[in-house]
């Protein structure tokens, strides 16, 4: 079976492992450089905890995956590291969301409790003086340096075989009898293929829209920053659960990074970061931890959500066009579940059938629905609810 693989960001590079795995030929087309896209431009969180039973069991698999991680990168290590993951909870209503998820997380095994005030602020000592937080969700996570699970995965693909094609975009899928049976670039090669999985991360509905596939996915901005390193004063990733998607954790190195979603963010692919995003970040967190505001923002960058409407990935095989299969649709969460989805996608592939995990994932689900509005209210009660 011949693959080619368009993108070499964390899912196109498990991928193309697992299918090189399972004795594929593989091809790996990449535009840029392997991981030039999101995969370098998260903040890496692996987080066992959801809101709905689907995305947790699932995330509890994705996270048990990325704690053997080294099995599928021949050894190198991908630099987890295991933390704790606190949404704080400023509101009575939100805690009245969280507190009946407990016995569903219990189930899953997401490590997860609800917990009062004085524990979050046990968990998260810089938060005293800010904010006074209602109570809190703690869960176990762990934070993934990408960079070293990027490069291992590239170089677990190049020693095993997989052939990459880097420096050439891919402009459609070349199709044959109504199959897919390969791909143009912009070059004028064509690539060919049994079969040509895309895994083009924020820029995948484009791809599968220029090959005749209506798919919904847009790309929405996400910024990033960083402020100069200090002493150690807080080991969880940080999320205030709502309004306002705000998070903050502080890295190894000591420094903290950090970011505050603009809920009006026009979609559009852009890579450019704003002082709009500075500004926004640095209030927001400053009423959550009025102590950080001795630390300096040093350095800031953006990436994108490759967003669905129902903020869930598309996994599978595109019935308008058999033999074109998506890896795609992180809607943010790509970190966590691309490498367990990619290895579940290769199976597939490969003839196994589908696990019933990516049921909820079928790329058909949405029939043809062209455009995605900008997601309307914040991140979790979009899909709260
Ligand atoms: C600010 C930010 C924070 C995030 N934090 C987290 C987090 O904490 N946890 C989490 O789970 N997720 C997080 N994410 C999401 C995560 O980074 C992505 O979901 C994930 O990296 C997607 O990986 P990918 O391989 O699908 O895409 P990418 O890494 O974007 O790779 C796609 C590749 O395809 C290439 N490409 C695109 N079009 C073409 C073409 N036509 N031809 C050839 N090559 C092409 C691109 O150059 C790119 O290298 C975050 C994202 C951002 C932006």
């Amino acid at each position: 079976m011949r693959s080619v693989v368009v993108g070499a960001g964390i899912a196109g590079l498990v991928l193309a492992v697992e299918l090189r795995r399972r004795g594929g030929d593989v091809t790996v087309v990449e535009s840029r450089y392997p991981g030039a896209g999101n995969s370098t431009r998260n903040v890496g969180r692996v987080r066992r905890m959801q809101l709905t039973a689907d995305l947790t069991e699932i995330s509890c698999r994705a996270s048990d995956l990325w704690a053997r991680l080294d099995e599928r990168t021949g050894g190198r290590n991908p630099l987890l590291y295991p933390t704790r993951y606190v949404w704080v909870l400023y509101g009575e209503d939100e805690r009245a969301v969280v507190e009946p998820l407990q016995p569903m997380w219990d189930r899953y095994g997401a490590r997860t409790r609800v917990v009062g005030s004085a524990a979050v602020l046990d968990a998260v000592p810089v938060l005293a003086g800010g904010d006074r937080p209602v109570g809190g969700v703690i869960g176990e996570a762990a934070i993934v340096h990408h960079d070293a699970a990027v490069y291992a995965l590239y170089l677990r693909a190049r020693e095993t075989g997989v052939r990459f094609a880097v420096g050439d975009e891919v402009t459609h899928v070349d199709v044959t009898d109504g199959r897919a049976a390969g791909v143009v670039t912009a070059s004028g090669r064509t690539i060919r293929g049994d079969v040509v999985v895309n895994a083009a991360g924020g820029r995948s509905g484009e791809l599968a829209r220029a090959s005749g596939v209506a798919v919904p996915n847009a790309p929405i901005r996400r910024e990033v920053l960083v402020t100069e390193p200090s002493r150690p004063f807080m080991t969880p990733a940080v999320t205030f659960y709502r309004p306002q998607e705000g998070w903050f954790n502080q890295t190894l190195r000591g420094e903290l990074v950090a970011g505050v979603v603009d809920v009006d963010e026009p979609t559009g692919m852009t890579e450019e970061s704003s002082l709009r995003f500075l500004g926004r970040t640095a209030r927001v967190v400053l009423t959550k931890a009025p102590r950080l505001a001795e630390l300096r923002v040093v350095r800031q960058w953006a990436g994108v959500y490759d967003t669905t409407p129902d903020k869930r990935p598309l996994v599978g095989e595109h019935d308008a066009l058999p033999g074109f299969f998506a890896l795609n649709g992180w809607s943010g969460r790509g970190i966590l579940l691309a490498p367990l989805c990619a290895e579940l996608l290769a199976r597939q592939i490969a003839g196994h059938g589908r696990d019933s995990v990516l049921a909820g994932f079928d790329p058909n689900r949405f029939s043809g629905a062209e455009t995605v509005a900008a997601v309307p209210g914040d991140y979790y009660s979009g899909y709260a609810h």
